[in-house]
């Protein structure tokens, strides 16, 4: 069972009472990108057996937007942040490296 924990209103529920919004921290490239670079904004995601970083909105309780890191094996969930952050805070990659050492993924080595 996946529980996780909303950083607006700190409930912490099943997953039931929140909707999935997929792969969180994508970018998008300016109005001078290539059709590759817009295709992967639209189509390209991550499918990790591991640490994954996801979106996922409070839709039973305050129905705001935040980001949540977890492992796609075990469902532990490392901690959940607002959606407004570029990149996942400092604390949560310390958490990551603890539990599952050597971990990287893109830019957050
Ligand atoms: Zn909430």
């Amino acid at each position: 069972m996946l529980i996780l924990h909303c950083p607006y209103c700190g409930v912490s529920a099943e997953e039931t009472e929140f909707a999935p919004g997929g792969e969180a921290h994508i970018k998008r490239f300016g109005p001078g990108a290539s059709d590759e670079e817009f295709r992967d904004y639209l189509f390209a995601r991550e499918n990790p057996k591991g640490v994954h970083f996801e979106r996922w909105r409070h839709a039973y309780g305050c129905g705001k937007w935040f980001h949540a890191a977890r492992c796609t094996v075990t469902l532990e969930v490392f901690g959940t942040y607002p959606a407004q952050t570029t990149e996942p805070p400092q604390a949560i990659r310390d958490a990551i490296s603890a539990k599952r050492p050597g971990w990287s993924w893109r830019e957050f080595e």
